[in-house]
């Protein structure tokens, strides 16, 4: 960890050092030099001074004891008493980690009324799980979770902590990690084991989705990351034996709640595209965002949602939640319709795993057609009516 430390005897509060920051991040308040938030340890400030008042302290972060970590944990997110299928998802990416490392492979539950959910891990793979059960969990709340995670984290020293790269995963996780004092990778596309290192490989898009990058955690445990939904496939059930349960006990008294649970309200037109077991996507070649509404008519008569390519949310005619590929979602429903598309690599990374592809372009050099199941060569305007009437017709 780095700051920049003032010497105030030595500083005579000339200013140069706010006239040469590039980030507005020197102040005086109160007749004292002062560095905010804005501060990149850039140290132009520190080079500028003709007092030598300022200076980048450099305090070297407490090396972690790496061989007391052991052992590879997913969160096991679960809503309204049961476990998500992103549950299964880390735990199938746990398990895979594990063909490489020979480690164990250990859920986390925290929630209320967990029953059920350890002999439900431990028939898909798990070797153990953590429980912490009390009534003050059964509603999500970030402060709450986050220092459950963290208090059983320091307890069992895990390796590797991944989890999904969902709303709670997102709003929680981060806090773990600063709360354990380690770093994380957010929004993994990818994670692997380095068969030199042993060291977690982390995959994430970077510099707007042009570069990957692979991160890697050298110092501090344990090595964490949020992984997308929809990368790996849910762990099926695959034994009759049972995990190990470790339950831990929860004192609310502990948590500094800034939030107070009011209910829960179902969002109406919610777009949940990763959850969707069919998926209806349009693109530039749907000309118009009017002729989204054919997208949706054939979506609402296969029960799906509608998807997008960028260049149909960049063009403005469907909202970014829709996008799919590699800076939108990661989706992997059953049936996936691309009408319109051309199958730019971008495009193909959020949906290719997809069960079964149908794409529908009037060129029959598009790239889609390398990963369809089904190529429909012709213009979405005749198709996608046609289409719809048929299952209409079937429909009734
Ligand atoms: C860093 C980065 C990140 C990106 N992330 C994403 C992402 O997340 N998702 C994404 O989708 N893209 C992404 N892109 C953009 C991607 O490269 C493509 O530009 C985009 O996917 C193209 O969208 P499209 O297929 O709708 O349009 P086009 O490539 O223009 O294709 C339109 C297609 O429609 C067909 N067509 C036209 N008229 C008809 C008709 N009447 N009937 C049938 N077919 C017709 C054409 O033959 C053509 O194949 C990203 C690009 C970059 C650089």
């Amino acid at each position: 960890m780095a700051m920049i430390k003032i010497s105030h005897d030595k500083c005579t509060l000339c200013g140069t050092c706010i006239k040469e920051c590039p980030f507005d991040a020197i102040e005086i308040k109160d007749d004292k030099l002062y560095i905010n938030e804005n501060c990149t340890l850039c140290g132009l400030c520190v080079k500028v001074c003709p007092e030598g008042a300022l200076e980048k302290e450099e305090k070297a972060a407490p090396r972690t004891d790496l061989n007391h970590y052991r052992g590879i944990w997913f969160f096991a997110e679960s809503r309204e008493g049961k476990l998500t299928p992103v549950a299964f998802e880390m735990l199938s990416g746990a398990l895979k980690l594990k063909e490489s490392l020979g480690e164990e492979v250990s859920g986390v539950v925290i929630g209320s009324g967990t029953e059920g959910f350890a002999a439900e891990l431990g028939s898909r793979g798990a070797d153990k799980v953590y429980i912490i059960d009390d009534e003050s969990l059964a509603h999500f709340q970030e402060e709450a979770y986050a220092l459950a995670m963290a208090g059983l984290i320091e307890k069992y020293l895990p390796s590797i902590v991944i989890a999904g790269a969902t709303m709670m995963g997102r709003a929680f996780i981060p806090s773990v990690a600063a709360m354990v004092r380690t770093g994380l990778t957010a929004d993994c596309t990818g994670i692997d084991i380095d068969p030199g290192t042993r060291l977690l490989l982390q995959t994430r898009p970077t510099f707007g989705g042009n570069l990957m990058a692979r991160i890697v955690c050298r110092n501090h445990r344990p090595q964490m990351s949020t992984i997308r939904p929809k990368i790996f496939d849910e762990a099926p059930v695959s034994r009759d034996s049972k995990a190990e349960v470790v339950n831990e006990p929860f004192d609310p008294s502990a948590v500094k709640n800034r939030v107070e649970f009011c209910g829960r309200q179902k969002v109406e037109n919610m777009v949940d595209l990763q959850e969707s077991e069919v998926i209806v996507s349009g693109g530039r070649g749907m000309k118009e965002p009017k002729n989204f509404a054919l997208i949706k008519e054939l979506a609402d008569a296969l029960g799906g949602a509608v998807g997008a390519s960028r260049a149909a949310v960049d063009a403005g005619w469907m909202p970014y939640p829709h996008q799919v590929g590699q800076t939108g979602k990661t989706v992997k429903p059953k049936i996936y319709i691309a009408c319109g598309i051309s199958g730019a690599i971008q495009h193909l990374a959020g949906m290719q795993t997809s069960d079964y592809i149908i794409a529908i372009n009037k060129d029959p050099e598009a790239p889609i057609f390398r990963v369809a199941n089904l190529g429909i060569v012709g213009d979405v305007f005749e198709i996608l009516p046609a289409l719809t009437r048929k299952i209409k017709e079937k429909n009734s």
